[in-house]
């Protein structure tokens, strides 16, 4: 069965109650997942991404298949 996966990037402060997806990005299977999640996270510098799985090309279900942090992209409100 085909398995179809996006990765989402969220804003993330604690601070300010903020929680907040920004883009989806379609995930290249042939590609390594960690990798490509890491350059996501670069682009939108988010702190939190979320990939998520389905089974159908349109995502109308989704499944939270792994969950990313990135220390190094965390608001800096508390700095
Ligand atoms: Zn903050």
């Amino acid at each position: 069965m085909t398995r179809y996966y996006i990765a989402v990037t969220y804003d993330v402060c604690e601070h300010n109650n903020l929680y907040e997806d920004m883009n989806e990005y379609p995930l290249d299977l042939s590609i390594d997942i960690d990798k490509q999640v890491r350059e996501f996270a670069k682009t939108d510098v988010a702190p939190l991404i979320k990939v998520y799985e389905s089974d159908t090309s349109d995502f109308k279900e989704l499944r939270l298949y792994k969950e990313y942090k990135f220390k190094e992209y965390e608001c800096g409100c508390n700095r």
